[in-house]
């Protein structure tokens, strides 16, 4: 039992005149992603993994859209209480692995600033972080631009 895995999964619509955060990092493009906080998908899905890695609930769980204390929030600091529970509740961080969907911007420029800057969130080495980024194939929401979306995965150590 000295091991546990996580899954996450988000997915905000796009939407012109909000900013573009993707794992803390801000991303230069044409358009942002919608949401109650700054809908950072990536590190939404970061939550959900570590949340569920530690059967801890969900992002929603902790942090409802519904409550004004979360609106723009910056999910740095949603990312910082869900480690606080995780570690409170005995586990540390091992690895992540991230996914990215979006059809646009092309990601590949911006990949190692993102997993860097997750690293430094998660307080753990860059290199025990794999994300990769990946369209759709112009298929789908996610495809027509009209989405982006996240996977991630986790592994906890019991300290
Ligand atoms: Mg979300």
């Amino acid at each position: 039992m000295g091991y546990r895995t996580g899954i996450g999964y988000d997915l905000h619509r796009t939407a012109p005149g909000r900013a573009l955060i993707l794992g803390g990092v801000r991303i230069e493009a044409p358009f942002g992603l919608l949401g109650h906080s700054d809908a950072d998908v990536v590190l939404h899905a970061l939550c959900d993994a570590l949340l569920g890695a530690a059967s801890l609930g969900d992002i929603g769980d902790l942090f409802p859209d519904t409550d004004p204390a979360f609106k723009d929030a910056d999910s740095g600091k949603f990312v910082e209480e869900v480690l606080r529970r995780v570690r409170s509740a005995g586990f540390e961080v091992g690895n992540a692995s991230i996914i990215i969907h979006a059809q646009a911007p092309r990601l590949g420029p911006h990949k190692k600033t993102i997993r860097d800057n997750v690293a430094r969130v998660l307080g753990i080495e860059p290199n025990a972080i794999g994300l990769s980024a990946t369209t759709n194939e112009g298929l789908d929401a996610i495809g027509r631009g009209e989405a982006i979306a996240c996977w991630a995965t986790v592994l906890l150590e019991r300290r």
